[in-house]
């Protein structure tokens, strides 16, 4: 009889589904982790999961970790983050008893083959449970059909709350924080293990049976190692160049201390500072999987010596007071646990959560009420991703987008609050908006992709009087008050002009 049933995971049920529910195949020549959201060695809750199977099973493990070219914004920037976190884990896991066969489709679908040849030989496949359909997790779906044998098993480990442990998208961060403040005690010291292959012993897997491995190679090991993985043949958009900021774990938790160490203390006023760079950096490593936010919870906890017996007792919902913890850690916690979740929590119960019909009634009355109003400018997407408007400060934003994929925390309200304005309708403005953040932004098609980008049209906010043109009492942001309120005078400096700028 098989020890591991499906709640034995040593992690809250919650954060376990079965995709295929299938019994495992004992006789199966491995276990399978098919990595594509979690892309980390380290406090992962789905590699645990898998290199449990493998030493009940007594069978190697083989982590998979997939670059598919078949999604709608791939380009050379996303691909070289991607792996240059694959190089990390290459390096990490070499050491170990799993063997790490790092992916790259060079045509869309590939990975989707590649998983179904080894879910006939495998005696279960964990992977990672994500709310978007992120293209090497689309690429697979097809696979997953009533045909696929392979006991499948999906695994939340995307924040502090299991997705599923809510039964309803929240309208407003509010409502989702005293939800949060109600249920996630019992969640904090659910964590995955720091190192989930230390002290595993498993049977060592050289390679993938000849077949496969021909078939569907593996990216060459010198390659990864040395960055020189050739891109020049995918199907993809080469124009979108590689940002400065190296993807990867080690680069995560470098940034990572640093902010902890340098930036956290002053978090709170440096935050929407441009000239301070006060804020983490931390969302492309996020979104890639290269961090965990409960490794960030853990070196916090240490960080402010941290027990739970600081915890409020009762749930107010306001943004500080419930941790115990000092204010700037109270501060990073409302944004990297409430804000970043609410996003998860969005996209997990609301299928429509990247379309129009999907904000809140009072935002689409006000919206189309406003619908006809005259323009002051209108910009054609081309103009805006150019940076070719006719406000120096917005085009400063969009051009540290283009260079660094980035736009600065304060800023980047700014920048979309003006797309809703220059854009033809309200509509147009949402695929302006998705497509220019989820195009260039190295933090982009994440569930706070929506999240900010429908905040912008009235999401997880509320009616802000006086009503104005266009924008009817959808909240409104201007530029000569953004530079008033900020110190901008250096980051014009720095994004004010077209050096390096990328051609259209
Ligand atoms: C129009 C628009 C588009 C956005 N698109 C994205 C996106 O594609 N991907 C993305 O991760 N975030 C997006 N955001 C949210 C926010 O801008 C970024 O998370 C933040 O700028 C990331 O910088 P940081 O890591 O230095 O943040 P920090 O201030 O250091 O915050 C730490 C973490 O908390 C979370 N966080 C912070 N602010 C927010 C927020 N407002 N909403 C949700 N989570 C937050 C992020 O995970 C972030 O990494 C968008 C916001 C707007 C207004």
């Amino acid at each position: 009889m098989l020890l591991m049933d499906r709640d034995d995971s040593g992690f809250s049920p919650l954060r376990l589904q079965l995709a295929r529910d299938c019994p495992v195949n004992p006789s199966g020549a491995f276990v399978v982790y098919w990595m594509t959201a979690a892309r980390r060695v380290h406090w992962n809750f789905a590699l645990q999961r898998a290199a449990d199977w493998a030493a009940e099973l007594k069978r190697p493990l083989v982590v998979v970790e997939v670059l598919a070219c078949g999604g709608r914004w791939d380009c050379d920037r996303f691909h070289r983050f991607t792996l240059e976190g694959m190089t990390d884990n290459a390096r990490q896991l070499a050491g170990h008893a799993a063997l790490y066969y790092p992916f790259m489709e060079s045509q869309p679908g590939e990975s989707g083959e590649l998983f179904a040849a080894l879910s006939k030989q495998a005696c279960a496949i964990v992977m990672d449970d994500f709310p978007i359909a992120l293209p090497a997790i689309a690429a697979i779906e097809p696979h997953c059909n009533p045909h696929c044998n392979v006991r499948l098993e999906k695994v939340d480990g995307n924040g502090l709350l299991p997705m599923r442990a809510a039964d309803r998208a929240f309208p407003t961060a509010a409502g989702f924080r005293r939800f949060l403040q109600k249920t996630l005690r019992e969640h904090i010291f659910d964590t995955p293990a720091a190192n989930p292959l230390a002290r595993k012993k498993l049977p060592r897997l050289e390679s993938l049976p000849g077949e496969i491995s021909r078939r569907w190679p593996a990216i060459d090991a010198d390659d990864l190692k040395n960055g020189k993985v050739d891109l020049s043949a995918l199907p993809i958009d080469r124009s979108i160049g590689a940002v400065e900021e190296k993807g990867g774990s080690v680069a995560a938790e470098k940034a990572w201390k640093r902010f902890l160490q340098t930036k956290l203390a002053r978090y709170g006023e440096d935050r929407n500072q441009p000239e301070t760079a006060g804020a983490s950096g931390l969302s492309a490593y996020l979104h890639f999987g290269h961090i965990s936010v409960h490794e960030i919870l853990h070196d916090l906890i240490v960080h402010e010596s941290w027990t739970p017996a600081a915890l409020a007792e009762k749930a107010t919902g306001c943004r500080e007071g419930w941790w115990g913890m000092r204010a700037a850690a109270e501060s990073f916690l409302d944004e990297i646990v409430t804000w970043r979740e609410v996003g998860f929590n969005g996209c997990t119960f609301r299928e429509d959560f990247d379309r129009y019909e999907s904000l809140p009634d009072w935002a689409q009355t006000t919206l189309s009420k406003h619908a006809g109003d005259k323009r002051p400018s209108l910009y054609t997407l081309d103009r805006f991703a150019a940076a070719a408007t006719h406000d120096p400060l917005w085009n400063a934003a969009q051009r540290q987008l283009l260079r660094e994929g980035r736009i600065h925390n304060y800023l980047r309200m700014l920048w979309g609050k003006k797309i809703l304005e220059w854009s033809p309708s309200p509509q147009i403005a949402l695929d302006n908006l998705i497509e220019l953040n989820n195009r260039y932004a190295i933090d982009g098609q994440d569930p706070n992709s929506y999240s900010g980008i429908f905040w912008i049209l009235g999401r997880y906010d509320r009616p802000w009087g006086p009503e104005r043109p266009i924008f009817g009492l959808i909240r409104y942001m201007s530029s000569e008050n953004t530079a008033r309120k900020l110190r901008v005078k250096e980051y014009l400096q720095v994004y004010g002009s077209e050096k390096g700028m990328l051609r259209f």
